[in-house]
């Protein structure tokens, strides 16, 4: 068998190339290990809940996000943008949720952050700029905003999306566009001010930054991608892939039920997370693959708890996230029946607690019945839900390597992969081990890959 382009891996990434290289007529198969397409998405339904076991909801943060369900569903009936309530954002403090400031007003009153930190920010436009290429997002924000910034506002916020530490993680690769305000503009102030007059074409203003997900779960993106795909094109159960290098294109061998198979393809794209890699390209030395292969993952404990009835208590808000020095053993609750449709039975709602990530590694070793007794004692303490009641539903997802940490080591791994890219021409390592670690990266990605092939 040949094909023009093998990708390996279905989740997210794999699954938009391979629409869209389908889409530009190209012959492709898609590989899969596991019998499922869809990665670390996926949805469940049981007792009237509708919960996912990876990611709850994404940003339309670029153009190539609306575009994408635009394509798959020119009827707008499987984009679900969240609810007005969920711009509300809360952070624990002391015993309680406090609203994240959304204005002037409430900026001044907050008592998230300290008087000194809110002075403090008047003097951020003036303030000299970074000169170390490799400062962290804690160091950056604590040399512009001030140390309450860091902990009440940066920290859980890189809590919820990088499961990650501030201090490891470097601003130019975690957060691109925050090191680009203060390089570009000398400040944040002043760059999101002058961000804001710049003229913006019909395109640019496809990215609402509104939260999305899709009607019925996440998982309908992947059926709408998966079928678009077709079956033809696709092989899931596909274990042990090999990729070799012959007569100037490459060896595909992988086993399935039905026995060992093989196929010359011109290109292998590969989405797989790094740590995959060296058993995908056994012929690639240790030592010319290991600066990608140790990119490390923050393991992430995802436990969903529903209620057909809250005794009142009513969420109108995205979630709530925990600063790392509050010390409670979750880094976030998110209310994801407050966002979108027919997450919970009426009455009900649906919280999604989210546990380890790379300050807390260790939760991920407790039993399901440790971590049952956290979360209802959490449901109690931080979400003020009578003691009377307890879950309907709970549910533990268990992620051991979910979310990488572009922490000091990402220039050596770009620098590894640029290097093995351009000696082994037709090889391509995409995925999450770079350009982003978000749905709407993994997006921007495949379609940024699909539109080199466009005039090849
Ligand atoms: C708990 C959790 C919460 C998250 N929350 C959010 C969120 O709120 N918002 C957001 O935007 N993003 C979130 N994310 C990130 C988001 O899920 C990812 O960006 C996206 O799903 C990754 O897609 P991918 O295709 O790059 O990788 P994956 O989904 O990991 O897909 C890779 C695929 O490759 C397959 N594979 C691996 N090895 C092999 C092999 N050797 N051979 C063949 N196939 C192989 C895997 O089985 C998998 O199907 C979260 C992730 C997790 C885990």
């Amino acid at each position: 068998m040949e094909k023009e382009i093998v990708i390996i891996g279905a989740g997210l990434t794999g699954l938009t190339l391979a629409f869209l290289l389908k889409q530009q007529g190209r012959s492709i198969l898609l590989l899969e290990k596991e019998t499922r397409t869809g990665g670390q998405i996926r949805t469940f339904r049981e007792g009237g809940f509708c919960f996912e076991s990876g990611p709850n909801t994404g940003v339309i943060s670029c153009p190539e996000v609306a575009e994408l369900f635009q394509q798959l569903a020119p009827n707008g009936d499987l984009l679900e943008t969240a609810r007005e309530e969920s711009k509300r954002r809360l952070i624990w403090k002391g015993d309680r949720f406090e609203p994240l400031p959304s204005g002037l007003l409430s900026a001044i009153r907050t008592p998230l952050f300290s008087l000194r930190d809110k002075l403090r920010i008047l003097g951020e436009p003036f303030r000299a700029g970074g000169v170390n290429p490799d400062e962290t997002v804690g160091e950056l924000t604590e040399r512009r905003l001030g140390k309450s910034f860091l902990q009440y506002a940066v920290d859980p916020f890189l809590s919820g999306v990088y499961a990650g530490d501030p201090m490891k993680l470097v601003t130019r690769h975690a957060l691109p566009k925050l090191y680009r305000l203060e390089q570009e503009y000398g400040s944040f102030i002043r760059g999101s001010l002058a961000k804001a007059k710049q003229p913006v074409t019909a395109r640019d203003k496809l990215a609402t930054k509104q939260v999305f997900s899709t009607c019925g779960g996440l998982e309908s993106l992947i059926r709408a991608l998966t079928k678009a795909v077709g079956e033809a094109q696709t092989e899931t159960g596909a274990r042990n892939i090999r990729i070799h290098p012959r007569n100037e294109k490459w060896e595909v061998r992988y086993e399935t039920e039905a026995g060992t198979k093989s196929l010359e393809a011109r290109y292998v794209i590969t989405t797989v997370g790094a740590y995959a890699l060296p058993a995908l390209l056994p012929f690639l030395p240790d030592e010319e693959l290991m600066p990608v292969s140790r990119l490390h993952y923050a393991p992430v404990m995802q436990v969903s708890a529903g209620f057909c009835s809250t005794g009142g208590v009513n969420y109108q808000a995205f979630g709530g996230l925990i600063p790392s020095c509050e010390k409670k053993r979750a880094l976030g609750i998110l209310f994801p029946s407050a966002c979108f449709r027919e997450r919970a039975p009426r009455e009900g709602a649906l919280f999604s607690f989210f546990l380890g990530g790379v300050k807390q590694a260790e939760l991920l070793e407790l039993d399901d019945e440790a971590i049952r007794k956290l979360v209802i004692g959490y449901c109690h303490e931080m979400l003020k839900i009578p003691d009377e009641i307890t879950p309907d539903l709970i549910r533990i997802f268990r992620h051991p390597q979910a979310i990488p940490q572009y922490d000091k080591n990402s220039d050596d791994r770009l620098r590894a992969i640029r290097k093995i890219e351009s000696r082994l021409p037709g090889l391509i390592l995409a995925g999450n081990l770079r350009d982003g670690i978000g749905m709407a990266d993994r997006i921007r990605q495949a379609v940024s890959i699909a539109n080199q092939f466009i005039n090849i």
